[in-house]
């Protein structure tokens, strides 16, 4: 970490060491990581950074551990697809799927996990900790286990089989009675008394720098330059404030030229608090109980849902409230015309553009990037009404009567 000045207050301002803190002593507000520009400046450059590894480490001048020791199993460097059959649908010319399926364990949540681990053997904690809407859980167990590591991840008792076994096969899993709020303040005690590091709550300045990389990779892979739009699956609202830091760095660099980007926020209907702020111009989310398909998206009362909504509306974005039937729609959609299969939070994003296209606030020639944060794989009960599939005995005569039945 050869930039790093320390921790800031978001709020008040006030600083503070390199510590495993999070919250400010004075106003309670939320630290954030702080950087030498100067010296990041002189260090980096598109040439410098195209140079690096095809992971989220080529960024390392602007994260906050060190790249010589990472805790990395391939997080980051995600394809960034251009999306035409699904854009012919919609009607926009210039659409990219930007498609973090492709991470080591499927989510974009080994991103932030990789910093955090690697942050987390820094300070010489013995034990990676999280809670977690599902993907998380994920993530930290996987790179637990490189890091050598205890591993102990805390989910809600009704999350997805597959969630739960994808961290289980890593490492503890602990299904607690409750939803994902109930857990993170489980959480947030427990990390009072211990000393382990929970990736998201006494790790979390380090773990929300690494969703920068997102953002830094747009830019790379588009040639150097933000699109003209981004719709951002939001749960916490972490990833949409960092992918936004990480233009912002990028501009201010001079890696790439001062354009305007709107921030989109995608939620689906039964947890909305972000989406809904930016609708009403309301700059502070009003907590909901969480009721919907998009478990991964099914935070009640959003850490950063103030900074998300502040920051699309200040980008011209809109909040988008996708209704819970059309979750599923938008992962159909996509798998239909992109051969790309994503998890409800990607179902919510789709549907999300669809809106968005069809309103005009996204017009046809725009560049436009779809975040696709998950794999399907792991939210199928999501899809299995429209799994359709036919059995035939080996012979030819049954295939041509299940021909002739699909033709009748
Ligand atoms: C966690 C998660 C998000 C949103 O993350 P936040 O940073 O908490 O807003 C989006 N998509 C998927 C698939 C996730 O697991
Ligand atoms: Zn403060």
């Amino acid at each position: 970490m050869p930039h790093v000045n320390g921790l800031r207050c978001k709020e008040c301002g006030t600083d503070y060491p390199i510590e495993p803190l999070y919250v400010c002593d004075f106003c309670f507000g939320p630290l954030e990581v702080t950087y030498d520009y100067d010296a990041v400046s002189r260090s980096i450059s598109r040439a410098s950074i195209e140079r690096g590894p095809a992971t989220l480490w080529r960024y390392a001048d602007l994260l906050p551990a060190g790249a010589s020791n990472a805790v990395d199993i391939g997080a980051g460097l995600t394809p960034l697809l251009k999306a035409d059959n699904l854009g012919e649908v919609l009607g926009l010319d210039n659409l990219w799927i930007k498609n973090d399926t492709a991470n080591p364990t499927h989510s974009f949540k080994d991103r932030v996990v990789s910093v955090a681990a690697t942050k987390t053997l820094e300070f010489g904690f013995d034990t990676l900790a999280c809670p977690s809407t599902g993907n998380l859980a994920g993530a930290t167990a996987a790179h637990g286990r490189k890091a050598k590591l205890n591993t102990m991840v805390f989910v809600p008792h009704d999350l997805e089989s597959a969630k739960i076994n994808m961290a289980a096969i890593f490492g503890s899993v602990i299904l607690v009675r409750g939803n994902y709020d109930d857990v993170n303040r489980l959480c947030s005690e427990l990390a009072d008394e211990r000393r382990w590091a929970f990736v998201n709550v006494n790790m979390r300045p380090y773990y929300s720098e690494g969703s920068k990389s997102l953002g830094f990779e747009l830019a790379e892979q588009l040639g150097w330059r933000a699109p003209r739009h981004i719709v951002v699956p939001v749960a916490s609202g972490s990833l949409l404030t960092k992918v936004w830091k990480g233009l912002r760095e990028f501009t201010d660099l001079d890696l790439i030229d001062d354009s305007p980007t709107s921030m989109h926020v995608a939620q689906a209907e039964g947890c909305s608090p972000v989406a809904r702020a930016v609708q009403e111009g309301d700059s502070h989310p009003r907590p909901v109980v969480p009721n919907t398909v998009a478990k991964s998206l099914a935070i009640g009362s959003p850490a950063d849902g103030y900074y998300s909504a502040k920051i699309a509306t200040e980008s011209g974005g809109r909040g988008c409230i996708v209704p819970e039937e059309d979750v599923a729609a938008g992962i159909r959609l996509l798998a239909e015309t992109e051969g790309i299969f994503a998890e409800t939070a990607g179902g919510v994003v789709i549907s999300a553009l669809k809106q968005l296209a069809e309103s005009g606030a996204i017009s046809r020639d725009e560049e436009t990037v779809a975040l696709i944060t998950g794999s399907g794989l792991k939210t199928m009960d999501a899809v299995a009404d429209s799994i359709r599939v036919t059995t035939i005995d080996a012979d030819v005569r049954s295939f041509d009567e299940m021909m002739l039945g699909a033709v009748a």
